[in-house]
């Protein structure tokens, strides 16, 4: 009688690689940074979504709210 002994067939490779995640306290900094991407933090004090951006405005699509700058 034979007996098959088979080695290997089981591929047990680890895997190490490291994602690098772009945290989110990354836009915290930004905000800071500069005035021109102050804009990421403007709200609509209505629907608190982010106003559309006019060159002496801000507008909220969803109520047609204004605010001029
Ligand atoms: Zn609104």
């Amino acid at each position: 009688m034979g007996m098959a002994n088979k080695k290997g067939g089981k591929g047990s490779k680890e895997k190490t690689e490291k994602k690098k995640k772009p945290s989110a306290k990354v836009a915290a900094v930004y905000e800071v940074a500069g005035d021109s991407l102050k804009r990421k933090n403007r709200k609509c004090p209505k629907c608190d979504v982010f106003l559309g951006q006019h060159q002496n405005r801000v507008h909220c699509g969803k109520c047609g709210y204004t605010e001029m700058k």
